[in-house]
């Protein structure tokens, strides 16, 4: 008889209502105790490993949950505390991981957090692990170990799960010059020796170590770490090497000849050579398949997998089967929504619904009986086939522009031309990004209107008159284009996926972006298309309410696609190219009443950067081709930006230079705004605005601040080029402290004018 067990990488920690979401922010603004929140903590994760029991996963992981963030966890087990966050006594517990996070005020001083970076290429953000040439590394945190004996003890077949040592390293970032943070390896891994001889010790079979990183291009030096660390563990018994998000097939030399008992690989990625692999790793290895797909929302075709799983199972008798990668990635329950029909329901499948899909797999491996399967995967195909049946012409119109590669502008220099002539903005105009404070009054009327607790006439008359009095608050600053404030917006993806076609949008579908922050990306279900105008009526009133440039404000193709989940049938590349046609529709609309100037935000561009650079190339061409097609059919005198940050600009400023938009807004507080010389050193031509405000901060810049850097900034962009504005959307700061820095930001700028 077959004996094939089911695992998952992990399960969602913020509980299936937000609680633990609530629980933080409650403890941080001292509304409940520390026990309070243990407690809360506790429950998410008992019920959690009840659930995926009850569905019938046979291994279930603990050391999934955290308090902030499962990197940040990996710190504390090893005791690397930076310095400042140390008390007297050298001892830590629950507030020190949130001052790691969030950084903490210290008698006159503010401590800085710990920086925060994406994980991989998800939307998902760690906390980066800092590293000194003295670090030392001690058991420390406790909570690992607790949390497996709490499950042990409550009769759960155990499998801890860790974040390997070369992979926390990987991650992390020295703090100081002339070292490497591998020499601290040897330090490291005496800790993990430790850890893992106490779990060696306790009812387990198999312990998780987490080596994401063998899916990436590494260099020879980190290769032989690896073969180094694991020599090191190479008494213990117990070892799943675990990898996900990609193929680990190019480092297999190196895997193949660790000390290890098992191999987790990410199997859903289609152009994956099985036979090649299999051939290639030690026999008694166990291969667990990574085949539900952790990063996504749809519903497996078992038929194809349980396929794909017997081919394997040809070469190699030893495998388990699990989700690709944790399930933090997708949301928990789709039982809970009610507002998503039966059909578009039944094409998909959350968190719980994924270790169902892994218990039929098993059962079918088991009992030879395929027809469950059959019986599940039915809509998936249904699903494929409705698509391909609905309009075939927008493929065609793609192709046909793609083909007459008609989306060619005129120059820069000619079109700025018209532009200068058109708008007469003084020289170093002044914006901002977009957003103005998100107040909880504003968040009130939002919901209320969602709730439809007032008219939709009652609702547009509030949301006027805030905008009503964002404008008037930038005319009285002095501010030269001015943004209507995107009050009217929950969120820049979902309000967008709110209103076009081949969207679902659910209710309670959150997934964990950073700490307590949670989003709820769309679903794309099908073909895009703008069924009526998104934006204009709100841009149209702003216009009215003054002689100065309203800009636009849209979201790109490519941020829309990397902060949605987006549909598996066509290639994403397609879906953007969707998306961009229907934003043209917008971009155009906009342009026939009257605004001159649109901005289409592209933030995440970086984010969507294939983990290998092999793969760079191609994204980077549709993205910035989907990108153009939203904007290429404009009048010259039409002035189009973009805006981007948090990112490495490094990476894809050939991609901007393509993009070819008039103006680019860029944060450059946290990256430095000698980022410019970036843009100098790639003959970058076009017009730039440096953030000179962190808005990620409460301290207000001041004017000598804002003044130098001002002119170290035109050292690099000529000042015909040069814009001023903070570094992104003002949502999230209060309105006394943007009024302080903006007010800060015009003096500077008109100070800097007169002397040009
Ligand atoms: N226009 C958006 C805003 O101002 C841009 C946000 C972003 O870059 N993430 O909020
Ligand atoms: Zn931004």
């Amino acid at each position: 008889m077959t004996t094939i067990f089911t695992h998952t990488l992990g399960f969602p920690r913020i509980g299936t209502n937000r609680e633990l979401k609530q629980a933080q922010e409650k403890y941080w603004s001292k509304k409940i105790t520390k026990d309070e929140l243990f407690s809360t903590g506790k429950k998410i994760r008992i019920n959690n490993w009840k659930k995926q029991a009850e569905l019938g996963i046979d291994l279930i992981p603990v050391g999934d949950f955290s308090w902030y963030d499962h990197v940040l966890n990996t710190t504390m087990l090893l005791g690397n505390i930076p310095e400042r966050f140390k008390n007297k006594n050298n001892t830590i517990d629950i507030d020190t991981i949130f001052k790691i996070a969030k950084g903490y005020q210290s008698k006159d001083k503010h401590i800085v957090p710990s920086e925060m970076k994406k994980w991989f290429n998800t939307n998902y953000h760690y906390i980066v692990p800092e590293f000194t040439k003295n670090s030392s590394f001690t058991y420390s945190w406790k909570q690992l170990i607790e949390e497996v004996d709490e499950a042990i003890e409550l009769g759960f077949n155990v499998k801890p799960v860790i974040l390997g040592p070369i992979s926390y390293l990987w991650l992390g970032k020295e703090k100081e010059e002339n070292f490497h943070r591998l020499d601290l390896l040897a330090k490291i891994l005496h800790v993990y020796k430790n850890i893992i001889s106490k779990l060696e010790k306790r009812k387990i079979n198999w312990i998780q170590i987490e080596e994401p990183i063998l899916t990436l291009d590494l260099s020879e030096k980190w290769l032989n770490a690896f073969k180094f660390s694991y020599e090191f563990m190479k008494n213990s018994k117990k070892i799943l090497l675990t990898t996900y998000f990609g193929s680990i097939f190019h480092n297999i030399e190196t895997i193949k000849e660790l000390p290890v008992q098992g191999l987790h690989i990410d199997i859903t990625n289609k152009n994956y050579n099985i036979d090649l692999l299999c051939n290639n790793i030690p026999k008694k290895w166990l291969l667990s398949l990574g085949v539900i797909n952790g990063r996504n929302v749809w519903k497996t075709n078992l038929n194809s997998t349980i396929n794909t799983i017997n081919l394997i199972k040809k070469i190699k008798k030893n495998i388990c089967i699990g989700t690709s990668c944790s399930l933090i990635h997708v949301p928990i329950d789709l039982s809970v929504e009610t507002k998503i029909s039966k059909m578009e329901k039944s094409w998909l499948s959350f968190a719980l619904e994924k270790c169902h899909e892994l218990f039929l797999l098993k059962t079918a491996l088991i009992t030879n009986n395929y027809s469950l399967l059959k019986e599940w995967s039915k809509p998936v195909l249904s699903r494929t086939q409705l698509n391909k049946n609905i309009k075939k012409e927008k493929e065609e119109v793609i192709l046909k522009i793609k083909k007459n590669n008609k989306y060619q502008k005129s120059p820069y220099s000619i079109r700025s031309l018209e532009q200068k002539k058109c708008l007469k903005l003084p020289i170093l105009p002044i914006t901002t990004i977009g957003s103005f404070p998100q107040t909880d009054s504003i968040r009130q009327l939002r919901l209320d209107f969602k709730l439809k607790n007032i008219s939709s006439n009652d609702y547009e008359t509030k949301i006027k008159e805030n905008i009503k009095k964002i404008i008037s608050f930038q005319e009285s600053l002095n501010i030269d284009v001015l943004v209507h404030g995107e009050v009217e917006r929950n969120d820049m993806v979902e309000y967008f996926g709110e209103q076009l076609n081949g969207f679902l949008i659910t209710s309670n579908g959150w997934v964990q972006s950073y700490g307590s922050r949670c989003v709820k990306p769309p679903i794309i279900i099908s073909d895009i298309s703008r069924p009526k105008p998104m934006t204009v009526k709100w841009m149209k009133y702003a216009q009215s309410l003054t002689k100065k440039p309203i800009k636009g404000m849209l979201t790109g193709p490519v941020t829309i696609l990397c902060w949605s989940f987006v549909r598996d049938d066509i290639k994403k590349s397609q879906v953007a190219y969707q998306l961009a046609l229907a934003l043209q529709d917008e971009v155009l609309d906009l342009e026939k009443i009257g605004i001159n100037i649109i901005q289409i935000d592209e933030p995440a561009l970086r984010e969507g950067l294939p983990l290998r650079k092999k793969s760079w190339e191609n994204y980077l061409n549709w993205a910035t081709e989907s990108f153009r097609l939203t904007y290429y059919k404009t009048k010259n005198k039409t002035q189009i930006h973009t805006h981007m940050c948090y990112c490495e600009f490094n990476d894809i400023i050939q991609a901007i230079i393509k993009l070819d938009v008039d103006v680019i807004t860029l944060e450059t507080s946290r990256s430095d705004i000698k980022l410019l010389k970036l843009f100098q050193q790639h003959n970058y031509i076009n017009e730039i605005g440096p953030g000179f405000y962190d808005i990620h901060s409460s301290t207000i810049p001041t004017v000598k601040s804002i003044q130098s850097n001002l002119e170290i900034a035109l050292k690099y962009i000529s000042i015909n080029r040069l814009w001023v504005n903070p570094d992104c959307g003002l949502k999230t700061r209060n309105w006394k402290e943007i009024k302080q820095s903006l007010e800060n930001i015009v003096t500077a700028t008109k100070n800097v004018r007169k002397k040009n």
